[in-house]
């Protein structure tokens, strides 16, 4: 008999999996609880799997020996309890994919910066002529790669709820960013679960693995002095040097890794700011490991084009910058934003506020933002914690207003930042909308 497989949700990682699963030989039946695209049932025909769409069938469900869960699938939703209650094991899309592939995983998780050091990283190997992936929250599924291709590398993206999926699954290259409170909502407003479940991706790491972790973060570093790290432990900072990771010496990067020096000067990288350079250290880092030619490393960390919506500098008009940052959904990316300013901010904020304590900005507002422009339903908060510090607060309710008032306020030489240090579904359809739909008012003026 087969084993049979249920994967819930038919987003990009249900696919996959539901992919490999066939390919594998397993009897599989995947089950949406919304409408799946009709990109995806085309795929599902392709591979003769059944599924079914805007429901959720118990006895086609609760028989399954291994259920596969979406990311997006909270771990209270009922089925998912209910499929608990019966000890059927619940992983996720990465830690199936993980059991058919033998290639070197490097895995990057943290609250912030995941994406562009997974790009990074990708850009840097792929440009070495290894024969890698790019996987998990970015672009094809972990999984339908793991079906597809024969890679000998993967570089994959995880965001905790992917994490919590996962058990058996191994990292041979670790890197955790950094750690501030997100998605609390997840996780009982517990801080601490969110902690634990950032650091499965250390889960299984042996002595022969690597662990590459931001020095400068207070919660790793707190963290650390409570955990077993079995795997090599490779930190990057700004503030210190160690004998091995990656550090800052008279502008320099330098990375020491086997007794080995790799330097670049910072101007060198193409990722400016601070946020950018942990990216690259840590980016870096792992490359050193992978032997990867120096020269070439250094080449990639000064070509890389960086990822849409995430501090990208979009467009000059009359002489003020307009900065597209739609991406930062959270206070610390926008802390990091605003602390790369160089010149007169017009800063666009708001949107859904997932519990910002702004007093963390008031420094950097006070330094350097010229005036605000509100972009949200509800933007009570953000006139209660800056209304004394900022002299002109407006409040827009869509981007092309946002977009006009920030031309007004601004002068030559500004900057006009979207860093909405919020999500974004009071007003957009997610932050890639916003993000668009900023670059488009703005090539309107
Ligand atoms: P993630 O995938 O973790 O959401 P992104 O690379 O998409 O991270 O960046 C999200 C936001 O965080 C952007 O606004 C970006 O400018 C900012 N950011 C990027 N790297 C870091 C970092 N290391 N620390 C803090 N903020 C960062």
């Amino acid at each position: 008999m087969k084993q049979r497989i249920v994967i819930l949700g038919a987003g990009e990682s249900g696919i996959g999996a539901a992919i490999l699963a066939k390919l594998k030989g397993f009897d599989v039946f995947v089950s949406d609880f919304g409408k799946i695209k009709d990109k995806y049932k085309k795929e599902l025909n392709k591979y003769k799997i059944e599924f079914e769409q805007e429901k959720h069938s118990t006895d086609l469900i609760l028989n399954a020996e291994i259920i596969i869960k979406s990311p997006g699938i909270p771990n209270n939703a009922k089925i998912i309890l209910d499929a608990l209650s019966l000890n059927i094991p619940v992983i996720s899309e990465i830690e199936f994919a993980g059991r058919f592939t033998k290639a070197t995983k490097i895995c990057i998780t943290g609250s912030n910066g995941k994406t562009t050091t997974t790009m990074l990283t990708y850009h840097i190997m792929k440009e070495a002529g290894l024969n890698v992936g790019l996987a998990g929250n970015v672009g094809t599924s972990f999984a339908k790669q793991v079906a597809l291709n024969n890679f000998d590398y993967y570089v994959i993206e995880l965001s905790s709820f992917q994490l919590d999926g996962m058990y058996d699954f191994k990292a041979e290259i670790a890197i955790l960013m950094n750690i501030t409170p997100d998605h609390l909502d997840r996780y009982d407003y517990d801080f601490s679960k969110y902690i634990d479940s950032k650091f499965r991706i250390i889960r299984n790491q042996t002595s022969k693995d690597f662990f590459i972790y931001c020095a400068d973060d207070e919660i790793t570093k707190q963290e650390l002095t409570k955990r077993i790290i079995k795997a090599c432990k490779l930190p990057v900072s700004l503030n210190e040097k160690f004998d091995e990771g990656a550090f800052i010496e008279n502008e320099n990067l330098k990375i020491n890794y086997n007794k080995d020096l790799f330097t670049m000067t910072i101007q060198e990288l193409a990722l400016q700011g601070k946020h950018n350079t942990y990216n690259s250290m840590a980016a870096g880092v792992a490359c050193n490991i992978l032997r990867i030619r120096k020269d070439s490393i250094r080449e990639s960390l000064s070509d890389f084009k960086g990822v849409e919506h995430r501090l990208e500098y979009y467009l000059k008009v009359h002489g003020i910058q307009f900065i597209n940052d739609s991406k930062a959904t959270n206070i610390n990316s926008t802390w990091y934003a605003l602390e790369s300013m160089h010149t007169k901010t017009v800063w666009i904020v708001g949107g859904i506020d997932k519990g910002n304590d702004y007093s963390i900005l008031e420094q950097l507002v006070k330094q350097k933002v010229k005036a605000i422009v509100c972009l949200g339903k509800d933007n009570e908060k953000i006139h209660k914690a800056f209304d004394s510090i900022v002299d002109t607060i407006v409040d827009t309710s869509s981007m092309s207003e946002a977009i006009k008032a920030a031309y007004f306020l601004a002068e030559k030489n500004d900057n006009v930042l979207l860093s909405p240090a919020c999500a974004s579904f009071d007003l957009f359809q997610n932050y890639e909308d916003r993000g668009r739909q900023f670059k488009h008012y703005v090539r309107e003026l």
